[in-house]
């Protein structure tokens, strides 16, 4: 599934054809679409079409450059449309000094005004700013943004901004100009943001997708943004679609997130395994203290699956397309032991490699003696060293157990007696010494690094 979150389907591009421009819509995994209100008249009509299809949905407000002709009835019909239930977003609104259609003091004003209405009835906003960053983002962090949030949509910014909206909790829309040839800054910036904060959207008829710029914008070209968007960041075309569409439920509404636990997920070529939510540490920074999810997966169990759950859930996937079966999740995996050794043994009957994500703490959990039942079960494990010093680790990561890090240190270099790949991550966490780390990880305990961004799971 894909969502388009910002499009213009009130305008005269789409008159001739727009349900047939829906459908092609529907065929390309795109379902559902917001199209976007500029004045008090395509707002209206925003409305009447968001009425009309059950996949669209709309938002109402005054761009930038229309600003000028927004009368004090126009704002009472704009609070009377944002009413509808379908209405998710107050957008777009913004300040555009590239054409400066609309005075930069009324600009300014309307802009304020507008996050004023949107922080009254908590609706998200969608916001335009064209050369214009520096005093759209002083106004959004002085007026302030709606409990919801918002998004930058159109993104062209540099890092500076990037980095201001995502301190402020913002998303960063993404379309066709990223996968334009002259946008290499852009594709740069958007490397930084975590997926976690990246919207698609058209902003159809505008800006169609490179190998189609030029032409007139729709929804079902989004499919190049997609496969630009999942090279940049290393995921598969399916990751990016799953985890776009969670943000844009999660800050518009649109739909349900997925419910329940994940316990069997796909993210790139790898397919993880979810068998357990119960960990030895309680980092600072672990993901299960501000969501459910991991790239797009809800991974809050209630109960944890059997084996003969995993691996029937296993069996459902289509083995050809993964490289590897990682035990991971949302906790400690050698925790259950068993569970690890019976699925092991089932996935290696695939002749499938096996991995486990740690954080190190196996001899604490299962005794001294455990590993060798791991010979041929596990062809990889990697161990969450994080820190290169023990009082680091006791801070960062608080393990409930005693002696927790050196018993890492421990079970890496007995492991590698029994498991033909063994590494170890650090967080490249601001103050973390990662050269130390590495000097740990190769000269002490003789395996490589890998050094796993701060904002970045899974
Ligand atoms: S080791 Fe992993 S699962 Fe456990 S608390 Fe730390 S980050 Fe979370």
């Amino acid at each position: 599934m894909i969502i388009d979150t910002h499009a213009h389907l009130d305008m005269e591009q789409f008159r001739e054809d727009l349900p047939s421009v829906l459908a092609r819509a529907m065929d390309a995994g795109i379902r559902y679409i917001i199209t976007i209100g500029s004045d008090i008249g395509s707002s209206r009509a925003a409305r009447d079409l968001a009425a009309a299809h059950e996949g669209v949905f709309f938002a109402a407000g005054f761009h930038p450059h229309d600003v000028k002709n927004a009368t004090e009835a126009d704002y009472a019909e704009l609070k009377e449309l944002l009413k509808d239930p379908k209405a998710v977003a107050v957008g777009e609104i913004g300040l555009d000094y590239h054409y400066d259609h609309s005075p930069r003091d009324t600009q300014r004003e309307h802009f304020k005004r507008q996050l004023e209405i949107a922080r009254e009835i908590n609706k998200p906003v969608i916001i335009h700013s064209r050369e214009a960053e520096a005093d759209t983002m002083d106004i959004i962090a002085s007026a302030g943004l709606p409990e919801s949030g918002g998004t930058l949509h159109c993104f062209s910014g540099g890092p500076e901004t990037a980095k201001r909206a995502l301190e402020m909790g913002m998303c960063l829309s993404v379309g066709g100009t990223l996968t334009f040839n002259n946008s290499g800054a852009l594709r740069d910036v958007i490397k930084t943001v975590p997926v976690e904060k990246l919207l698609l959207e058209t902003d159809c008829p505008y800006l169609a997708p490179k190998p189609l710029r030029g032409k007139r914008n729709e929804p079902s070209y989004l499919k190049y943004v997609v496969e630009t968007l999942a090279g940049l960041k290393g995921l598969s075309p399916e990751d990016v679609m799953r985890i776009t569409s969670l943000n844009a439920s999660l800050l518009f509404g649109i739909c349900e997130p997925p419910k329940g636990g994940a316990i069997v997920y796909p993210i790139r070529d790898s397919l993880y395994l979810n068998i357990t939510n119960r960990c030895t540490n309680a980092c600072v920074f672990c993901v299960r203290n501000s969501t459910d999810f991991v790239k797009g997966h809800n991974l809050r169990i209630k109960t944890e699956p059997t084996a003969q759950e995993i691996i029937s859930a296993m069996e459902r996937a289509d083995f050809t397309r993964y490289r590897e079966v990682v035990f991971c999740g949302y906790g400690e995996p050698f925790l259950r032991l068993d569970v690890i050794k019976e699925v092991a043994r089932a996935v290696k009957n695939r002749g499938v490699k096996v991995r486990i994500n740690t954080n190190g703490h196996a001899l604490l959990i299962n005794g001294e003696k455990f590993l060798p039942e791991l010979k041929g079960l596990v062809d990889a494990v990697s161990v969450s060293l994080n820190f290169p010093t023990e009082a680091e680790y006791k801070r960062y990561c608080r393990p409930k157990k005693q002696g927790a890090y050196n018993s890492l240190k421990e079970f890496v270099k007995q492991a590698k007696e029994y498991i033909p790949e063994v590494g170890v991550t650090a967080l490249a966490m601001p103050g973390v010494d990662i050269e130390e780390c590495r000097r740990i990880a190769e000269d002490e305990l003789g395996v490589s690094l890998r050094v796993r961004k701060y904002d970045e799971v899974g």
